[in-house]
Order: C-alpha cells, then structure tokens, then sequence
C-alpha cells in the first residue's frame, strides 16, 4: 500500500482537499478517519484522513509524505464521517472547516485524553406516568419501533422530561446510548440532576463552559461506547457515537440550535440526519414547535404525538392587555402591572418579567441636541449599562465610559426606552425588600452566577424575576402566578417573516409557566396596538391554533417553510467590493438555467450595513425545489473559485437561515 494516497482534510478555508503518501518509514496500514500529522506549508499540522485513493492529480514529485498517523484506531468513525460529508455538501462549506467543527479542539490538536467508564448503571426514583403520559409514551414506543421521527407536541407543564426519561431508560438498558440536546447551557444542570439521579455518573456534559479536555472526554468515551449519555448544547450533535439508541431534541423550536457564524448547521436538522443514517430513535420535543416541524408532521416526515393536558391540572391563566397608550409607563412598567405584582407579592407568589432586551436602555441620547450614541465601528446604537456606567455595542467588543454631559453641546445625557437592567432598578425602587433577580446573558456570564441566580429562582427566593428568553426557556418555576410581557410590541412587530412565529413561541412559552401547581395564573401584556389583531388572536387561542391561521400567511408569501432559501452574505471595508462581489452573483444565477425556479432577493445592504467598520450585504435565493437550489449553490461555489470572486470580500453562505440580520 505504499503508494495509496491519503485525502487529508486540513482546516483551511479552501474546499480543496489535500494528497499525502503515507508516513515514509512506516508499516502501518492507513485508515479513514485517523488523525495524520502533515507538513503544510512551512508548518506542521493535525488533518483527518478523508479519503484514501490510487492516484492523485498532483504530479508525483509535488506530493509529500505524512510525518505520522496519530491514531491506532479511526477517531472519526464511520457515522461521524458520514456526518462531516453531509454537512460540507449541504452546508456548502470547506471540508477542513466542517472538521474543525465536528471535532473538539484539544483532539484537533492531536492529543488524546485518557477516558473513564461511565456506563448506565440501574434505573432509580422512576416516577410513575400519569395516564396522558403513558398513553404518549405508549404512542411514541410504537412508533419508534417503526423507526418514525417523533415530534412531542406537548403544552408547557404536560411533563415531557418524564416521558424521555422513560425512553432513556428503554434505550439504556438495553445498553445502547443516549444523546440529549437542550438549546441552552441554563438548562442542562436541572437536566443533568434529573438524569444522574435516575442512571448513576453516566453522562458526559458538553457546552460552553465545558473545558476543552473534558468536552474531548466525552467525546471520545461516547465514541469507545464507555459513555451512555451525551447531554449537550448544539456542537454535542456532533459526537460519534458508538451506538447510538435515541436523540431527544428538547425545545426543538429554538433558535439556539442554528449556529450562526463558520459552519452554520442546524443542530436539530443534523439530528434528523443522524438519526436516518445510524437508525436510532429521534424524539423532537416542544410546547411550541417549529412551523418546519409542524410542516414535516404535517406531510408525514415526522410523526406527531401530542400532549394537551397538564401534569398539574391548573386552570388556564388569565389574560390581559394592559393599554400603553392610556396606562402611561415611565420607566416601562404601568400601574396596572405594579398593582398586579403587589397582589402577587401579598400572597407569596412569583413574578415574571419578560423582556428580549438586555443593558439599561437601547438609546442614549443628548436632551438638548438630540445626537445619539453609536457605535464608531457598527451601524448600530450603544446600548448603556447603568451598573458598570459603560456604554456598550452589541455587534462588536467597543464599549466605552458612559459620560453625563454631551460633547457636542453639553447638553445632558438621557436614556431612551429601556432593557432588563432598567426594568430591575424599577423594580427595586417600588418593592425595595424584595429580592429581584435579574437573568439575561450579562447576569449568567458564568458558570457560578448562572446557577446561583436560577437557584434563588426556582426556590422561590427570589419573588420576581426578570428577564429575556433565556429566563422563560424550559424552567419550571413551581410558585410563579404572574408573567408579564413587558414589552409586547417590540417583539411582535419586528421584521422579518419569523417574528410573529417567534413572539408567538416566546408568549406560550413564558405564559406556560405560571400557575403550574394549583394556583391561578394571570398573565399581562403591555401594548401600544391593543387592538391588532394578531395580538387579540394570541389571547384566544392556543399556539395550534395561532399557527395554524399565522402558517397561511406564510405560504402565501412563499417563505419557509414553504419554501427553501440560501442567504449570501458578503462584507468589506469597500462597499464596492461587497456589491461587485454580490452583483456578479446575481448575474450569474440570472444567467444559469436554474434561474426559472430561483426568486432572487437582492443585493441589498444587509440590515445592520456596518459591523467593525465593514460593509455588509447580502443576496437571498429562494426557491420550492430545495435540489435545485443546493445545485445552484455547488455551482456558486466554483464560481466564485473560478473567477477569484472572493478575493477581496469576505464571504459565506447560510443555508436555511433563520436569522437574516
Ligand atoms: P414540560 O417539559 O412538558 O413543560 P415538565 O417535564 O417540566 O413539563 O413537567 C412539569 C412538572 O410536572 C415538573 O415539576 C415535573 O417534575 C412534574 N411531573 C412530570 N411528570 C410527573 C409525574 N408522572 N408524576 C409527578 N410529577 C410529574
Ligand atoms: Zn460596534
């Protein structure tokens, strides 16, 4: 086999893939999957043996040899190999790159870390299904037995955890394993706690604070089948199991599980793969699924089972518009509001406080000339952080010391509109002792903060509690009666086709969680537009039914799910570049034969034109016949190679986008 050459994936932004001989003073017999250390340009580094071949197009005397093949053993094994292929077809994206993302660092790195057992033990503390439990869980046994994709459509409070555990402990003792995916790190400690005390240390935790040694750990025991569990945040979509039983997608509906920036894989999408290629189970779960997963039931790609009963049979709460425009709300909260948190706080209750902004206020803004701070890098306004006294930009790291007068004119400083933090100091001046919780990304930066504010949280301690979507994401708060949305209007008229979807996920979401146990729940919208109709239709009805007027919409506008679209995205110092770069695109698409089932949107400035000094635009292509559409996007990719397009803008493409900013 000496003359056997190596494809190497080498993480580099070229799609390209590279030809080695094998290591010179070797014997050993080169396998898919291995870790091989190869010369790269004036360096040495780690690739993964891709492919093996004959021949090469390279003349002979340019290939060079493999220093060495790290592994004995494949790392990437086969399902994973497969999933590395998937993703860089489909995703469009550079076989090095798709490595670099499937693989933990310190393994990219070439190291190997030694690995424990931790295998399923004996099943304790199993909690009895109540009878609408056990009937979806009886319902989701056949039909994994079918080998169907599950979508556990079932009501907040319906008791879903219970029903995977249940499934867990099928798969488990029958020694095969789990992975579990949760959207955000917030919920895996309660998960984690749920699992362990039901199945012994069997579970390997994988999310952002997870050290690279021990995110590689996991990795690698679930891979030599000494691991049961996996439970994990997006990138753990990505471990090669040994075999693999069930994937429980909890929260399927969530935004998290799209990554947004390099390879821009869904991690939900990526189960649904795995799960067809290595036939384990699949059970996608959530109280507000997706319009794609409620269209895959829909046309019989999943197979839908539902829970519309509660464990704790609560009365639906109360509903009510508070009118903004004859209820005037200084610093946002109104006197309704405030009366409806005393009664709350009078019989011992918690309340919630939903808003999806973070930081004091949005605008700061001089009161006499009317200047507004900006960023200096973005297109974008600072957000102003009272605790700290900075001023912040969300796009990029510039923040800078926040200052009382204004440069221009002297003019005073003043805050316009306003965010969690306002929102709490609010709060703390009208219910000064009481203890309020503040938990939004810059309160849970980490690990230690994080479960202390969730701790005071869930015991109750803390009385009320405010928040963006990471505060109302899959926690059960067992004394909470009120929620109120504090800012209805902002999220229910954003742009873009997704956001009624998302505000209606956000409000079932967060009105699910109050008045759980027996008490009555009250939830409270503060609204300028207390007569739209899309608002009045949240009110009535059930997330079923707000979907099923609200998809009509979108398949008249031919959006997703209906159909199926790319977003290019392309950025440079030089507007001229970015919009010569997309323009040549366009051309192009207009110029092909696919054109006729290809709608194209754009070029057009992206809505944030300016990100650390770049100019950003960006190119939508939208079609019905997704085969066509990946077909085009191949033939882009050599495009652009061919014609050194990218050469001076930096850019990618984004696959089912779901954030189009
Ligand atoms: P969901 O995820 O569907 O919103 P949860 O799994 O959080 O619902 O369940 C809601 C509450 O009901 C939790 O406090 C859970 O411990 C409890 N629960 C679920 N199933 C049972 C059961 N069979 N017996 C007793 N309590 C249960
Ligand atoms: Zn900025």
């Amino acid at each position: 086999m000496k003359n056997s050459i190596l494809n190497i994936a080498v993480d580099t932004p070229v799609s390209q893939i590279f030809d080695y001989y094998p290591p010179e003073d070797s014997d050993c017999s080169p396998k898919i999957g291995q870790r091989a250390l190869v010369p790269f340009g004036r360096r040495e580094v780690v690739g993964f043996i891709h492919g093996i071949s004959n021949d090469s197009s390279l003349p002979k005397k340019k290939i060079k040899s493999c220093k060495s093949i790290i592994d004995k053993d494949p790392l990437i094994n086969e399902g994973a190999h497969e999933l590395v292929s998937w993703c860089k077809n489909y995703y469009h994206h550079p076989l090095g790159k798709t490595y670099a993302t499937a693989v933990p660092r310190y393994l990219r790195a070439g190291k190997t870390p030694a690995i424990e057992k931790m295998l399923f033990q004996e099943s304790k503390d199993k909690k009895k299904l109540k009878a609408h439990q056990k009937k979806a869980y009886d319902g989701c046994i056949k039909l994994l037995k079918k080998s169907a994709h599950i979508l556990l459509n079932g009501v907040t409070g319906s008791g879903k955890t219970e029903i995977y555990l249940h499934l867990m402990e099928r798969v488990l003792s029958k020694k095969e394993q789990v992975l579990f995916l949760v959207p955000e790190i917030g919920l895996t400690p309660q998960l984690y706690e749920a699992i362990t005390s039901r199945f012994g240390n069997c579970v390997g935790l994988i999310h952002s604070s997870t050290t690279d040694k021990s995110r590689a750990k996991a990795w690698l025991a679930a891979k030599e089948n000494k691991l049961s569990v996996i439970l994990g945040t997006r990138s753990s979509i990505f471990v090669p199991f040994h075999s693999l039983g069930l994937i429980v997608i909890d929260e399927e509906h969530d935004e998290s599980y799209k990554q947004q920036s390099g390879l821009m894989y869904s991690a939900r999408d990526l189960a649904v793969v795995k799960a067809k290629k290595s036939g384990c189970g699949l059970v996608l779960g959530s109280a507000t699924p997706s319009y794609e997963s409620l269209l895959n039931a829909e046309k019989g790609k999943y197979s839908e089972v539902r829970l519309t009963k509660k464990v704790f049979s609560a009365k639906p709460p109360e509903k009510k518009l508070i009118n903004l425009n004859t209820n005037s709300s200084k610093k946002g909260l109104s006197a309704p509001l405030f009366r409806s948190i005393s009664k709350a706080l009078k019989k011992g209750e918690q309340s919630l406080l939903f808003i999806n902004r973070r930081g004091y206020s949005p605008v700061t803004m001089c009161e006499e000339c009317g200047k507004i701070e900006e960023c200096p890098r973005c297109e974008s306004n600072l957000v102003s952080y009272k605790g700290t006294g900075k001023l912040k930009c969300h796009h990029c790291s510039y923040q800078k010391t926040a200052e009382t007068e204004c440069l221009v004119c002297e003019g005073k400083k003043i805050t316009v509109g306003h965010g969690t933090e306002k929102i709490e100091e609010e709060l703390k001046d009208k219910f000064p002792n009481e203890m309020i919780i503040r938990i939004d990304r810059d309160t849970t930066s980490s690990n230690k903060k994080r479960v202390e504010a969730f701790g005071y949280a869930k015991s109750g301690d803390a009385k009320i509690l405010v928040g963006t979507q990471m505060l109302t994401k899959g926690h059960d708060f067992p004394n909470l009666s009120l929620v109120a949305f504090v800012n209805v209007d902002q999220g229910l008229f954003g742009s873009g086709y997704r956001s009624s979807e998302r505000f209606a996920q956000q409000y079932y979401q967060a009105s699910g969680r109050c008045g759980r146990r027996n008490k009555k729940g009250l939830v409270l919208l503060q609204t300028h537009n207390a007569e739209n109709e899309a608002l009045q239709a949240l009110l009535n009805d059930s997330y079923m039914a707000f979907y099923e007027k609200n998809k009509e919409d979108r398949r008249r506008l031919e959006w997703p799910p209906y159909t199926y679209s790319f977003l290019l995205r392309a950025e440079s110092p030089s507007e001229k570049n970015v919009f010569h770069f997309l323009d040549n695109i366009a051309e192009f698409i207009k110029n092909s034969e696919y054109i006729s089932s290809i709608k194209l949107l754009g070029p057009i400035q992206s809505p944030i034109g300016i990100i650390r000094g770049k100019k950003r635009g960006q190119l939508m292509l939208i079609s019905k016949n997704r085969k066509k559409l990946h077909m085009i996007g191949g033939r882009l990719i050599s495009f652009i190679d061919a014609k050194k397009l990218g050469t001076k803008v930096k850019w990618s493409i984004d696959v089912d986008p779901t954030d189009h900013s």
